[in-house]
């Protein structure tokens, strides 16, 4: 028996020991995981490779169809911003993937001060593009489709959202391109928004949408797309 084998078997002598002795714990099914796992799952999950590889393959699949149209048609690609056009990496790990809404956020010798606040995050302009889906921005954009950023951010963030767009690389849209929600508008699901800006871009600016890509299903929710991509996001809900 190898020495692997044995210490393997070993251990699990020991744990067994331990269950009949003196550990009483919910049937493993029922207990959800433990909330440091989670974190570390989701710091492993983005480490090592496999988030950008996942985001990778859903924007693979978009630049496929995007590159089947015929360029000269009023066609259009619709992108959502946060974990879809940017990413709000630093700040998701700067918080252990809490959210705090209105606490401050600065840039210590490179490093983000914790709590790192979402708005004030938005504010730094530091968000950097996640990079398929900037390649499929720029496929959009050479082959003249028209690119719209539909985003739940508020008009209160328009400039520091299009300053963060550029700076990150997305150059050469419109600026009436980049549909936010109004400031005093606070809807119970981001599609209650965003299905009916498509619907606008489609009925009233007779678009074809060919590819809508998002992080979240309510930024896919309620049609008006011939094709849907839903990157990865196991860091946080939108409802
Ligand atoms: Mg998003």
């Amino acid at each position: 028996m190898s020495s692997r084998l044995s210490l393997a078997l070993a251990l699990i002598a020991l744990l067994c020991g331990i269950a009949r002795a003196d550990v009483v714990a919910p049937p493993p099914a029922d207990e959800p995981v433990n909330l440091a796992v989670s974190v570390a799952l989701l710091k492993n999950y983005h480490d090592s490779g496999r988030y950008l590889a996942d985001l990778q393959y859903v924007d693979g699949k978009a630049e496929k169809i995007v590159a089947r149209h015929a360029s000269g048609k009023k066609l259009a690609v619709v992108l959502d911003i946060d974990e879809t056009a940017l990413s709000n990496w630093d700040e998701m790990l700067a918080d252990d993937f809490a959210y705090f809404p209105a606490a401050p956020c600065r840039l210590v010798s490179g490093k983000l001060t914790s709590p790192c606040g979402a708005h004030a995050w938005d504010a730094l302009e530091k968000a950097p593009a996640i990079r398929p889906t900037l390649a499929l921005f720029r496929l959009a954009e050479a082959r003249g489709m028209r690119v719209f950023f539909i985003t739940g951010r508020h008009e209160s963030e328009r400039a520091v959202t299009a300053r963060n767009l550029i700076a990150a690389g997305y150059v050469g849209w419109n600026p009436r391109d980049l549909l936010m929600e109004p400031d005093d508008m606070h809807v119970p699901s981001a599609a209650d928004f965003k299905a009916p800006e498509r619907k606008w871009i489609v009925e009233k600016l007779g678009y074809t949408i060919v590819a809508n890509v998002g992080d979240q299903w309510s930024d896919l929710a309620g049609g008006y797309a011939e094709h849907d991509f839903k990157l990865p996001n196991p860091f946080y809900h939108i409802p």
